[in-house]
Parts: C-alpha cells; sequence; structure tokens
C-alpha cells in the first residue's frame, strides 16, 4: 500500500498543519516503507471539530442505517484482505499467514458482529413506569497500540458507531498504514463525512492533545499502563469517561490431572504467536513439582521447533527492551532451555522463542509483562499454592486452566482475578467480553459489553 501524505478529516484526506513525518519501517529487514504525516494539536482540534459536528446526524441515524454501514464496512475489508494483511506484514513482520488468519480474520468477524448488534441491540426499553433509552456517549477519542494493529481500531470503532458515537483515531506510530487503509475502508463503505477521523502521529503530541481534548467525551485507550494511567488522570480531572485495554501477565495453570503435552504445546504456542506481542499470552506457565521437568523439556523442544519462523518483534526498541529481561531473568536465577539473547538472523528485530525454566513468582521475568516471545515455566506446590502464584501479579488480564476433569477446571478458574480464562484450550470467542481486572484496564471490549461503553443511559417516567 502506498502511504497517504494526507490525514482523513471529515471525509477527505487533507494535508496536515504538522510539518514532521513518521518514518514506516519494515521490522524483518529494516527497511524504511514510507512516510506519514505527525498531526499535531491543531490537526487533533481539526478532527474533533469534524466528529462533534458530524454527531447530531449519525446519532439520529435510524440503527438500522448504521448496521449497513457497518456490515458494508466487514464487507471491504473482506474485499481488501490479502492486501491490507500484507501491509499488516510490511508494518509488523508478522508471517503472511498470520496477518492473513489472525490479523484480518479477526477483525473482520468483530465488524460484522458489530453490524449485528447494531441492528438487534435494545436502544430502548422499559423498565415498569419509565422508558430507559441508550444513547451514545459523544465523540470518543481511540488511542490504539501496533500490536494487533487493525483488530485494535476495530473494536473500538465499530462499537463506537453501532453506537452512534463518532470517532478520532490516533493509530500507534508504529503501524500507522494500517490505520490509513481503514480509513480508506471506512470512506469505501460510505460511512458519513466526519464519523471517523484519523490522525497519524506521536504519542505525547498528538495522542495527549486527543486525550486531553475538552471536546473529546470518551477516550478509549488500548496500550501499556503507565501511558493508560496517565490518560485516567487527565480524564478523572475534566470528569470524562475512558475505556482502557492494559497490559497483562497471564497464568497458563496446569492441574496435575491435566494432559500434559497438549496443555504446554498449546501455552508454548500461545506464547511463541505474533512474537510475544499479545496482552493476553499466557506468559507464565504454572506447572505441578511431580511434572515440572517433564514440562519444561517439552516447552523447550516445542519453542526450538518455531526457529525464526514467528516473525520479529516490532522495532529495535521493543528487541532491545526484550533482551534486557531474558538477561535480568538469567541474573535473577532463572534457567535458559530454549532461544536466548543471540539474534536468529543477522538483520531484523528477531528473538529467538525463549523459555526461561525455574522462574520464581518474584522475579522481574514473573512480574513485569515483556511482549516478546519469553516464556517462563513457575513450580507449585499444591493448589492454593498456583492459585497464589497465578494471582500474584498487578495484573489480570487473561489466563488459561487446564485439568483432567473440565469442572476442575473451572473451580479453579472461577478463583483467579481475571477476566477471561480458557478452559482446557477453550477458543477465542469474539463476542465474549475482552478485559481486565486489578491493573489490566478499566470497562470491557467486544461484543454487547463492548457497545455498552459507548452508550449512556437517559430515563423517562411516565
Ligand atoms: P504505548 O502505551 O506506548 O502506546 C499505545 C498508544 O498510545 C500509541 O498509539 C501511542 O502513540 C499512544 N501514546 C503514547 N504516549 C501517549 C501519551 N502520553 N498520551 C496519549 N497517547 C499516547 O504502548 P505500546 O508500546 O504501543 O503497546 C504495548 C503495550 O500495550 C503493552 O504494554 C501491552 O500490554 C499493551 N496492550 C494492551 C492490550 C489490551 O487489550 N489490554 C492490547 C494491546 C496492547
Amino acid at each position: 500500500m502506498k502511504a497517504q501524505q494526507a490525514l482523513y478529516i471529515d471525509g477527505v484526506w487533507c494535508p496536515a498543519e504538522g510539518r514532521d513525518t513518521i518514518d514506516v519501517v519494515n521490522p524483518v529487514d529494516e527497511q524504511v516503507i514510507g512516510q506519514v504525516p505527525a498531526g499535531n494539536a491543531e490537526d487533533v482540534d481539526h478532527a474533533v471539530r469534524a466528529a462533534r459536528a458530524a454527531f447530531p446526524a449519525w446519532a439520529a441515524a435510524p440503527p438500522a442505517e448504521r448496521a449497513a454501514r457497518l456490515a458494508a464496512l466487514r464487507d471491504v475489508l473482506l474485499a481488501r484482505k490479502d492486501e491490507i494483511a500484507g501491509t499488516i506484514t510490511a508494518e509488523l513482520g508478522s508471517p503472511l499467514a498470520f496477518s492473513q488468519a489472525v490479523h484480518m480474520g479477526t477483525p473482520i468477524a468483530v465488524a460484522g458482529s458489530y453490524a449485528e448488534l447494531a441492528a438487534t441491540y435494545a436502544f430502548e426499553e422499559k423498565v415498569g413506569n419509565s422508558t430507559v433509552y441508550h444513547e451514545p456517549i459523544g465523540v470518543v477519542g481511540a488511542i490504539t497500540p501496533w500490536n494487533y494493529p487493525l483488530h485494535q481500531i476495530v473494536a473500538k470503532v465499530a462499537p463506537a458507531l453501532a453506537a452512534g458515537c463518532t470517532v478520532v483515531l490516533k493509530p500507534a506510530e508504529d503501524t500507522p498504514l494500517t490505520a490509513q487503509a481503514f480509513a480508506e475502508a471506512v470512506h469505501e463503505a460510505g460511512v458519513p463525512a466526519g464519523v471517523l477521523n484519523l490522525v497519524t502521529g506521536l504519542g505525547p503530541v498528538a495522542g495527549q492533545a486527543l486525550a486531553g481534548h475538552p471536546d473529546v467525551d470518551l477516550v478509549s485507550f488500548t496500550g501499556s499502563t503507565a501511558v493508560g494511567s496517565r490518560i485516567a488522570a487527565t480524564a478523572g480531572a475534566a470528569v470524562k469517561k475512558v475505556a482502557l485495554e492494559l497490559g497483562g501477565k497471564s497464568a497458563n495453570v496446569i492441574l496435575p490431572s491435566a494432559d500434559l503435552a497438549p496443555a504446554v504445546n498449546v501455552g508454548v504456542a500461545n506464547v511463541m504467536s505474533n512474537s510475544g506481542q499479545t496482552c493476553s499470552a499466557w506468559t507464565r506457565m504454572l506447572v505441578h513439582t511431580a511434572q515440572y521437568d517433564a514440562a519444561v523439556e517439552l516447552a523447550a523442544a516445542a519453542a526450538a521447533k518455531y526457529g525464526d519462523r514467528i516473525g520479529p518483534v516490532v522495532n529495535a526498541r521493543q528487541r532491545d527492551r526484550v533482551r534486557g529481561y531474558i538477561e535480568k531473568g538469567l541474573a535473577e536465577g532463572a534457567r535458559l532451555v530454549a532461544g536466548g539473547v543471540e539474534p536468529p538472523r543477522e538483520r531484523g528485530y528477531f528473538i529467538s522463542p525463549t523459555v526461561l525454566a525455574d522462574v520464581t513468582p518474584e522475579m522481574t521475568v514473573a512480574q513485569e509483562e515483556i511482549f516478546g516471545p519469553v516464556l517462563s515455566i513457575l513450580r507449585y506446590g499444591d493448589e492454593e499454592d498456583a492459585l497464589r502464584i497465578a494471582n500474584g501479579t498487578v495484573y489480570g488480564l487473561a489466563g488459561a486452566v487446564w485439568a483432567g476433569d473440565e469442572a476442575e477446571a473451572v473451580a479453579f478458574a472461577r478463583r483467579m482475578e481475571t477476566g477471561q480464562v480458557d478452559i482446557n484450550g477453550g477458543r477465542f470467542n469474539p463476542l465474549a467480553p475482552f478485559g481486565g481486572y486489578k491493573q489490566s484496564g478499566v470497562g470491557r471490549e467486544l461484543g454487547v459489553y463492548g457497545l455498552a461503553e459507548y452508550l449512556q443511559t437517559k430515563s423517562l417516567q411516565f
């Protein structure tokens, strides 16, 4: 895809006020593949004014009309699936087959789910002598990360549009071309001018201006806990709503009754997928002492099979950060059983799939989010010990439990302080609520739960 040298505001591509540009780099070969404008506070203001002007008509549009636009958006994404997958591969580095199946497959399903929900959701209901209306909150500032560049955008924009909100989107610096392709798709789908506006730019400039803009009614942010907490503080001071999807350090708990090999193999695949850049990845594997050595051996063999086929991490800073964590893990007493800091290729931001054994709960690699292909394996004595370790971080985004008996796994999962748990390898469900307990965030995305974030209630009494 050819980079647009412009911002998408009020239905047209227009030059940015800001003169700076952002280089887009292919993480596989470190070559610059394009440049996009770095929008500034004036650009953000321009986009927010467009979103505000478009809001009354879009909010008043019949839900069936909003549903039709979202269905058209899904169809455009489907028609451009291979081409946009190629763009994602070029700027994120993920293998093309993964980009097609996951980076495109998931947002197409999510866009479709919101086309359906917009048409069927009860935006008006009777409660005793009252009529309750679920009305759009207003102008949404959406700030997204690079790890699932299209999914993160669609998980915010689709429910916001279904609700009747208008949006200003500030995508991640590393993956702006995917965001531009998305804006083109929105245009092609016939969404009215000003309903979706795109300002590419730097987080501390364009992102901060958007989060602090007085005419933005809700800030929906996905990214690091550090930035999320700053955004929440700014929004709180202005009594503005926020939805935050933040970090994770999820536990994959293998109970003694589980079938060990699938639990370990699926667990390793979960962490290595997308080169470990998945906020809900099960980066801590918890194994009973009696099965520990066998699990470590299986995990090391599974990780070694991936080689460099998982793709690089997104940029040099991320590569150095991940290497730093591996070094810190080893310095604190972890044992390297696969991978390590040696780069598997001369060029590109590659990290070998890495497995650290003998990790203990207080180690940095067991507490902090690494966001790279690094699995830590921890040992537990009994179920209470496993629960204490699983719940023993500031995060609570996701997790997994494996047991011979489903009811046993469910009983354990119910005691985990986390937003979603896969039982014995349960599949991803685009309608299930996604979001975290504790410092993993505020609010939920996907399905009706995601839609509700963009609505506020009004009740009339009779
Ligand atoms: P990040 O927080 O640095 O950036 C995320 C977005 O925020 C980007 O668009 C960035 O430009 C913007 N931003 C940066 N500084 C800002 C500021 N001061 N004001 C406003 N916006 C600002 O995170 P990242 O490095 O891009 O992504 C990795 C992190 O995101 C990881 O910690 C990961 O766990 C988290 N994440 C969470 C989820 C989830 O759903 N919970 C999903 C994906 C990523």
